[in-house]
């Protein structure tokens, strides 16, 4: 029961937070059975040529169609999947479902050039499992071709990462496999550093994007389009290629084609979607 005094009641019995306690507990007992009883799917963006507007690519992002609490996105559970540890099995079935997709649009579409597919990868598919042989089982099976998938790690899961990680990356880079560092400018890794590691792709932060925002004659923060411009040109240098997350005007998108940035992603493109309007896409010809 709750004092009638409000500032008692509310440090005492915060609904929202129990609530959110409970949804915690309910989603982590319920994570490890919901890989086997199909409750996650994949929705993929596009990712398009700053030069050309095509689709290269798309990145496939999960979602949990929870019986209870309804349609979920990652921020809600991969944390979780996470901590106990069951990102390993969610993360396996991500990359087999995407690799798998991204195989059948090549076939359904023979007359365009196949997309790629770039999948998430977390910390602990790196550490705690064998990455590197689940990816060439999952290629071999599916007939994906390794140039066709590109995997995202963030920073902190490469950096420092001498040992089993970096072989990893060896290992995968060996195969064909392209290694993307995710959500880029967000960490303490340096660029010096990543360029010593197999990884060809940088992906900038929407933080920095979201700076570039003046439709309105309204600069919020001036200082990220000479950061992103001083970045892409000091990674095309090392041989690295561009994506920017978040894009979500055209204002913001022609800002960014004349620093050079290799590849789009975000609103203005399209937002993430079923794998049927990937091949609607990819019918019409175009993103
Ligand atoms: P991320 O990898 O950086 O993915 C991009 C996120 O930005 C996605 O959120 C996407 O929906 C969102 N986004 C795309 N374009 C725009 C835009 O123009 N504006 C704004 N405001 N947002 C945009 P989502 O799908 O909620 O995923 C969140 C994060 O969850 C991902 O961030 C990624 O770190 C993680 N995640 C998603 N799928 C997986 C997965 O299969 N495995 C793992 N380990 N992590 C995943
Ligand atoms: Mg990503
Ligand atoms: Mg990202
Ligand atoms: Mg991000």
């Amino acid at each position: 029961w709750a004092k009638a005094d409000g500032k008692a009641r509310w440090t005492l019995f915060d609904p929202e937070r129990n609530a959110h306690r409970m949804t915690r507990q309910a989603l982590s007992s319920t994570l490890r059975p919901a890989v086997d009883r199909g409750e996650f799917a994949l929705e993929y963006q596009p990712l398009v040529g700053m030069e050309d507007g095509e689709l290269h690519g798309v990145e496939a992002l999960v979602r949990w169609h929870h019986p209870q609490f309804g349609t979920l996105t990652p921020n809600r559970f991969i944390g979780l999947a996470e901590e106990d540890g069951s990102i390993v099995q969610l993360g396996r079935w991500v990359l087999r479902t995407a690799c798998r997709q991204a195989r059948q649009w090549q076939l359904d579409h023979p007359g365009v050039p196949p997309v790629f597919v770039s999948v998430n990868v977390a910390v602990r598919q790196v550490w705690d499992s064998d990455l590197v042989a689940d990816v060439a089982d999952i290629l071999a099976d599916t007939g994906l071709a390794p140039r066709l998938l590109q995997l995202e790690l963030t920073e902190s899961a490469v950096m420092g990462s001498a040992g089993r990680p970096l072989q990893a990356l060896q290992a995968l880079s060996d195969m064909g496999v392209r290694i993307a560092i995710d959500d880029f400018g967000t960490g303490y890794s340096n660029l010096a550093y990543l360029s010593r590691l197999p990884v060809s792709v940088l992906k900038l932060d929407g933080s920095f994007v979201r700076g570039f925002r003046y439709e309105d004659g309204a600069h919020p923060n001036p200082a990220d389009e000479v950061i992103v411009e001083a970045m892409v040109q000091l990674a095309h240098r090392l041989g690295l290629t561009v994506t920017a997350e978040c894009v979500e005007t055209s204002g913001q998108a022609k800002r960014l084609r004349r620093i050079g940035c290799d590849t789009g992603q975000g609103w203005l493109y399209s937002r993430p979607v079923a794998p049927e309007r990937i091949s609607a896409l990819l019918t019409s010809g175009g993103a």
